[in-house]
């Protein structure tokens, strides 16, 4: 694939000038926060911190994290740094880990952000020349707007489908000849089943490319997805925190997303201490955003966990790659003492061929942690007979005691009966909570 940038420019630049656009920006952005958010100002001046004092990115650790906390207390105006008259949208998260927070956004905040969603879909291939189904949610969601907003900014000839309806996604899919399909990794593998059912083989739709993100998935999944669709999948990641989609997304490489340094610096920490770590180290994910208006983010605890390299890439693009999340730190399960991380389990029924169908239950009974798997047998499994059954469970449950150290107790549970999500996949249940535990 030949490579092409949406904005070369900014893609492309050499890495001393991103390091000296970095610093000039986040001057300029620490004046305008402190000048403009109490919520913040009053952050530094606890640490005793000035604007003055930050001369540059060596600097940035002087600064206070934000964390989603700050935001929930904060919700809904006290990070606002414009007048509300300047703001022309909000949007809020999907909530999975809690309370919703919202963000608002300026025009040129808009602008900028389906920009980055723009890079990306050019960076997975995509040009004026296709048709773009975006089947993430419309709405309060970032996931419709900021894929849609990229995509007319690409040229793409835009399918607004939104989440949902499947039978009119595929028709759509087929009448129309999408080229290239954006919704959540979980929902693409939804519909690459559906087409198998109604009896397309993947070599009958024109999707030549897709955009999958929103939530972690494992390289197993994509090449299920790859397989299904016949397609290339690439990944995209973002937070509505920082703007929604597109702060990082994957090249022609497959191999990790560029982060979008023009616009936000990235820093990994550990996440106990808070103390920066170097390039190529494990830790979560803490962004600044350099050129926010309405929602400024200054050090923004992601909670997610990944390692960043500055590697050079085949694409030509110069921004640093992050890998795949690799789960949230609050995604982290403590089952029995162990941790535990969804993608590990995704991981072994993928390799032992089962499709990413399943559901986590915790419990606590007589003070001990309960762990059930239940997992879809595949359509040509069913029904086996009990006995088979039994011998299978058996299998997947010594291969999660191997890669997670402790034993589920696996359900095989009949085809489609795990309930299906349209947008960001429900995978865990923990009974604990009632008990007041929180993991
Ligand atoms: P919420 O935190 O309520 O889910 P958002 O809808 O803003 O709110 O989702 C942002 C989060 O989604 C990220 O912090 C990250 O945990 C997850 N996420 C987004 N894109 C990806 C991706 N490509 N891979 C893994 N996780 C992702
Ligand atoms: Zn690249």
């Amino acid at each position: 694939m030949e490579n092409k940038y949406f904005q070369p420019e900014a893609e492309t630049m050499p890495v001393e000038e991103i390091k000296k656009l970095q610093d000039e920006k986040l001057v300029k952005q620490i004046r305008y926060v402190y000048d403009n958010v109490k919520y913040y100002r009053d952050l530094m001046d606890k640490k005793g911190v000035k604007p003055e004092d930050i001369k540059g990115t060596e600097d940035l650790c002087k600064l206070p994290f934000l964390k989603k906390d700050d935001l929930r207390e904060a919700y809904p105006y006290g990070l606002l740094a414009t007048d509300l008259k300047d703001c022309v949208r909000i949007h809020s998260t999907s909530g999975t880990t809690g309370k919703r927070v919202v963000a608002f956004y300026t025009q040129n905040d808009i602008d900028m952000w389906e920009e980055c969603c723009a890079r990306a879909i050019v960076a997975a291939g995509g040009s004026s020349d296709d048709v773009c189904q975006v089947c993430y949610g419309y709405g309060l969601f970032t996931g419709g707007s900021g894929l849609h907003g990229g995509s007319h900014k690409v040229g793409c000839l835009t399918l607004p489908m939104s989440s949902g309806n499947t039978d009119r996604q595929i028709q759509f899919m087929m009448d129309l000849g999408s080229t290239f399909l954006c919704c959540t990794p979980s929902y693409a593998s939804y519909l690459g089943e559906n087409l198998k059912e109604k009896g397309y083989s993947p070599e009958d739709n024109k999707l030549k490319a897709g955009i999958f993100g929103a939530e972690p998935w494992t390289e197993e999944m994509r090449r299920d997805i790859e397989k299904a669709l016949g397609i290339k999948a690439y990944d995209i990641y973002g937070l509505t925190e920082l703007s929604g989609p597109g702060v990082a997304y994957e090249c022609s490489e497959q191999s990790g997303m560029h982060i979008n340094e023009d616009h936000f610096i990235a820093e990994i920490i550990d996440p106990d201490t808070g103390e920066v770590l170097p390039l190529g180290s494990k830790g979560e994910l803490v962004f600044t955003a350099l050129d926010k208006e309405a929602f400024p983010m200054i050090r923004y605890r992601t909670r997610d966990i990944c390692v960043l390299s500055r590697e050079k890439c085949s694409c030509g693009r110069t921004f640093v790659k992050m890998t795949k999340p690799m789960g949230r730190s609050d995604d982290m399960m403590i089952i029995r003492g162990v941790n535990v991380f969804p993608s590990q389990i995704e991981t072994v029924l993928l390799n032992n061929g089962y499709a990413p169908n399943y559901q986590i239950i915790l419990d606590r009974v007589n003070n001990s942690d309960t762990f059930d798997i239940n997992v879809e047998m595949g359509t040509e499994d069913f029904p086996d007979s009990p006995k088979i059954i039994t011998a299978k469970e058996k299998k997947l449950q010594d291969a999660m005691k191997a890669m997670l150290g402790i034993n589920p107790k696996i359900h095989l549970v009949a085809p489609k009966t795990i309930p299906r999500s349209e947008g960001k996949a429900v995978r865990l249940i923990d009974k604990r909570r009632r008990y007041g535990i929180t993991i």
